[in-house]
């Protein structure tokens, strides 16, 4: 618990730096840190911690030694200029809990730039909301880290515990950033992780899985169209058996309770597709790749074995398919769900700071998506908490981030820090 006077002190320090910490935002945003192009980002993260006199950690993701960790997902993509950043407060003699805070600066890929109304990678502020890709998911969150520790400092104090700030990368495919820092041997009694949520609390998240779908069909001129075999075609039936399977996850029945009152928890979406070479040839190829979300609770290994048994079924009553069945390639997310369990004083923390902030009691919601909150929350020793600020349209066209609750989380966060953590002195 914290005293009035320095909630009041915290509350109007993170006012008097928010003109900063909203440029440093905008900064961010305007790193186009999509898959394998995040360094400049992560060297924006680094300088950020550095200007704020923190301890800053820069290193590279090993995929050899990652691929021994439990919770890691298989890549396809070279890890060459792929880095992670912590920035550390080490007080010289720790009290009080520990923290780890999180934050990824990937973003996914724009779409076509003509359906924004301002570039993706050059965020405009219209009114309260910020705009471009990156700018809900999540790199307010990400920047917040640091200015929530900067306002502490500016109300006279700091956390009298260790607090490490990971900014990470391939949250939008793997999770191995998150787990990169894990195997660096980054730990605390709570993890803090500011993704957008509208300031609620996450109660529980789904897992995810990536999977490649190639069938292989036989090309002839299309002046014979029926002696050969149309690659592209031939994924129709497998599409509406993947789609039967997702309907039976999401009856009340198959429900996991934690997702009981969502409406549509498990989505499977067939998002990406290529395959043919000619437009007067029968293709020979067609691949297709599909998110897959799955319970908390369940293996992912259990998912992997119904996926392909639903692709085999499909096949067999196909007159081509079922001699030349489609082969599967897992790369990208083989995630398990996560429920929030335990944490209970980080709980009431975090409870008791968003109510000075809100003034209303801290609403807690099921995700459909998944975070890197599972990763100490299943394999490691901490609870994950997601909360962050308000954003619309993300992985979408103009997404958006609301500044004042940007600046509401950034309230939030460091209260929730001062409480958990407690403070000295600076
Ligand atoms: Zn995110």
């Amino acid at each position: 618990m914290i005293d009035t006077d320095l909630k009041t002190k915290i509350l109007h320090a993170v006012d008097t730096g928010f003109d900063e910490q909203i440029e440093f935002t905008r900064e961010l945003v305007r790193k186009p840190s999509i898959r394998g192009q995040e360094a400049t980002a992560q060297d924006l993260m680094a300088e950020g911690f550095r200007l704020h006199g923190f301890d800053v950690d820069r290193f590279k993701l090993d995929p050899d030694l990652l691929a021994r960790q439990p919770g890691f997902s298989p890549v396809a993509v070279s890890y060459d200029n792929a880095w992670s950043v912590v920035g550390s407060w080490r007080p010289a003699s720790p009290k009080g809990r520990s923290l780890v805070m999180n934050g990824h600066v990937d973003v996914v890929p724009t779409g076509p730039a003509d359906l924004w109304t301002h570039p993706p990678f050059d965020p405009v502020i219209d009114g309260d909301w910020m705009y471009g890709r990156g700018a809900g998911d999540m790199k307010p969150g990400t920047a917040a880290m640091i200015f929530a520790m900067a306002a502490l400092r500016r109300a006279g104090v700091m956390p009298a515990a260790t607090v490490h700030m990971e900014s990470v990368i391939e949250e939008e495919c793997t999770g191995n950033g998150a787990l990169s820092c894990m195997l660096r041997g980054y730990n605390g009694d709570i993890v803090l992780i500011p993704e957008p949520s509208d300031a609620h609390l996450m109660s529980a998240q789904v897992g995810v899985i990536w999977m490649q779908v190639t069938v292989r069909g036989i090309p002839v001129h299309v002046s014979v169209a029926g002696t050969g075999q149309n690659a592209i075609e031939a994924c129709t039936p497998l599409f509406t058996a993947l789609h039967a399977l997702e309907e039976e996850w999401n009856t009340v029945a198959a429900k996991h309770e934690a997702f009981a009152g969502v409406e549509h928890p498990i989505n499977v979406v067939i998002s990406k597709i290529e395959g043919g070479d000619w437009t007067s040839s029968v293709p020979s190829w067609c691949r297709f790749d599909v998110r897959v979300g799955l319970y908390p609770d369940v293996e992912v290994a259990e998912i992997q074995r119904r996926l392909e048994a639903c692709l085999a079924d499909a096949s067999r009553d196909h007159p081509f398919l079922s001699n030349n069945p489609p082969s599967i390639a897992w790369h990208g997310f083989l995630a398990p769900g996560y429920v929030l369990r335990g944490g209970d004083e980080a709980q009431q923390a975090l409870e008791r700071a968003h109510r000075v902030v809100f003034d209303a009691p801290l609403p807690r919601t099921a995700f459909t998506g998944l975070t890197d909150a599972r990763f100490r929350g299943l394999h490691g020793s901490a609870p994950g908490l997601v909360y962050g600020a308000k954003a619309e349209n993300i992985h979408g066209i103009d997404e958006r981030v609301s500044l004042d609750s940007i600046r509401r989380l950034t309230q939030s966060m460091a209260l929730f820090i001062a409480d958990w953590c407690g403070v000295e002195a600076v």
